[in-house]
């Protein structure tokens, strides 16, 4: 794909199936787990840790555990009501860093005031870190050594690779500077040669930046800020953003103006969100096969 056509080619916007691309990458999941169980090992296990009991994060969670059971991982839940202290979930999470049937672990955010996500992300057994939070994990990110990774990050580079878009030398711009999302993927972006611009809420002339953009990754939260005019033609579009809007979920981008400029882009339904999931099968496996040396 030629990312940088002139302003007067007409351009077909590919708009990503994030869910086929999920589902293929996770049929690869499930034939590697089935071939350690034909072997005589036990599935990997995802433990998954509720606080509270937001609908939304509720459903989030039941998503990632009929994930891991389609492709024979197991799973186990553990509910806590939202009044749990943060010492009884560090607790909890001393228990499952200590429990050999247990290979990645994995707090849902956002938790209760009252508890702090670095506490968390710190409790758990680096090994264990399906979801990449632990400063352990990110330090080794940096040094280009890390083999777990922020799920949202790694499945947006899977996307890049699955369309071949050439990220050497490409001007990336990725808009947030999150632990979760900015921060990592910038740095996974680095790492393949591409010349990144990480913004953020006090960017100067944000639309500027962006019109410079092969890769443009918008992960705000902002609903549809990213407008038409701010893509670059021919550029591959990653839209992360997932805002409610009358109802319905939208994006960081103008998905309607951004067709016929973006080479591709991703939907905010069936876009991201499948290969985030499916990332953090691939890290729990993972740790399952590095902590057990298969
Ligand atoms: P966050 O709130 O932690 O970070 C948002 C970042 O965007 C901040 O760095 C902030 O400086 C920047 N920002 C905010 N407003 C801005 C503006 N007007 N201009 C420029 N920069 C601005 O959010 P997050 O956890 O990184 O998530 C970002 C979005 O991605 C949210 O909508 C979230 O729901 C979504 N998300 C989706 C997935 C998925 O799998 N689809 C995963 C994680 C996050």
């Amino acid at each position: 794909m030629n990312p940088t056509p002139s302003e007067s080619q007409p351009i077909e916007t590919q708009v990503l199936d994030g869910l086929a691309l999920a589902n293929e990458i996770r049929a690869e999941l499930g034939e590697s787990v089935a071939k350690l169980v034909a072997e005589g090992h036990r599935a990997p296990c995802l433990a998954v840790i509720l606080v509270g009991d937001d609908p939304a994060s509720r459903s989030y969670i039941k998503g990632k555990q009929r994930a891991c059971a389609r492709i024979g991982m197991d799973s186990v839940e553990h509910m806590l009501p939202a009044s749990t202290s943060q010492d009884e979930l560090l607790e909890l999470i001393a228990q499952l860093n200590a429990d050999d049937a247990v290979d990645g672990i994995l707090v849902q955010l956002p938790l209760p005031a009252s508890i702090s996500p670095a506490a968390v992300a710190e409790a758990v057994d680096p090994a264990k870190d399906a979801d990449a939070l632990h400063p352990t994990t990110s330090g080794r990110l940096l040094a280009g050594t890390a083999d777990l990774i922020s799920c949202t990050p790694l499945g947006i580079m899977a996307v890049l690779d699955h369309y071949e878009i050439p990220l050497e030398g490409a001007n990336a711009v990725v808009i947030g500077r999150s632990n979760i999302v900015g921060k990592p993927v910038s740095l996974l972006l680095q790492q393949r040669n591409a010349t990144v611009s990480m913004c953020h809420s006090r960017t100067r002339d944000l639309a500027d930046v962006c019109r410079q953009a092969d890769i443009l990754v918008a992960a705000a939260g902002q609903p549809r800020m990213v407008k038409g005019d701010w893509i670059k033609p021919g550029a591959a579009v990653i839209d992360v953003g997932v805002s409610e809007v009358d109802g319905k979920l939208v994006g960081d981008v103008d998905f309607e103006a951004a067709q016929g400029r973006a080479a591709l882009i991703t939907p905010s339904r069936r876009g991201v969100g499948p290969m985030t999931i499916t990332m953090l099968l691939r890290n729990t496996l993972l740790a399952y096969r590095t902590r057990k040396g298969l």
